[in-house]
């Protein structure tokens, strides 16, 4: 089924996002502009997710479990996963990992745990957006064990991107999509490309202009379609064509 997509979306968990970025708010914008899929990824935490999808699941939307990580590189990664228990088990193991630093909320911003009715529920001391100690490759591997799946993030941006960061695409990198806020640079061919808005305002959230031919409505479709290798391409004439990427 092809399904409108928004995979990247941040809460008032993330201090760089609006306050009335709310799971309500967020599912309620989604649903009403016609998109049957989203993820809100926080910076290192996943603390809203499960909100998230209850407000989601309310209104016929479905929320993958996702999270954006910081790696030690200052890469932006983009994790999903194919159930909340996982999600959870991933940010159990992240935290370890995780930066003491303070959030300071005057300057960065507050960050807010929030229940699925819109209830504050908390307020996250440490600054979460900080790099966790872990590599890029770790993340990866940790993402995958779950049965999740990394997508570097906004990889046309100059900053916390991977090609910024290492100029380069590691060759032990699994992933095989890659996220970008517009076209994809040239060069990533025979990576598979995910249009996301990174949205830290309601307005800023996809019209449904992106799509992914999913077997099912469900986070373990998306992660499935996430993970899919481009090594076999059809061409016209020929079924099962391996080009030897
Ligand atoms: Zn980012
Ligand atoms: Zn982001």
């Amino acid at each position: 089924m092809r399904t409108a997509v928004d995979l990247h979306i941040h809460s008032c968990l993330s201090p760089c996002a609006d306050e009335d970025m709310t799971p309500c708010n967020i599912t309620a914008m989604a649903a009403l502009k016609g998109l049957g899929a989203i993820a809100v990824t926080d910076h290192n935490s996943g603390g809203n997710a499960a909100a998230a999808a209850a407000a989601g699941a309310a209104r016929g939307l479905l929320v993958v479990p996702g999270v954006e990580v910081t790696t030690r590189e200052e890469i932006h990664a983009l994790c999903y996963f194919p159930a909340q228990d996982a999600l959870a088990d991933f940010i159990g193991w992240l935290e370890g990992g995780r930066s003491r630093l303070k959030n300071r909320p005057d300057t960065f911003g507050r960050q807010l745990y929030m229940s699925a009715e819109d209830r504050v529920t908390g307020e996250e001391p440490l600054y979460l957006p900080a790099a966790t100690e872990f590599a890029l490759e770790t993340v990866e591997a940790e993402a995958l064990a779950r049965g999740g799946v990394l997508v570097p993030a906004h990889i046309d941006r100059p900053s916390f991107s991977l090609l910024a960061s290492l100029g380069m695409i590691p060759a032990a990198l699994r992933a095989r999509t890659f996220e970008a806020a517009g076209d994809p640079p040239a060069g990533l061919a025979d990576y598979r490309y995910l249009r996301s808005s990174d949205a830290h305002t309601l307005g800023a959230i996809l019209e449904p202009t992106f799509f992914l031919d999913l077997r099912e409505l469900s986070a373990a479709a998306v992660v499935e379609a996430l993970r899919e290798p481009m090594s076999v391409r059809s061409v016209p004439g020929c079924t099962s064509c391996d080009l030897g990427n």
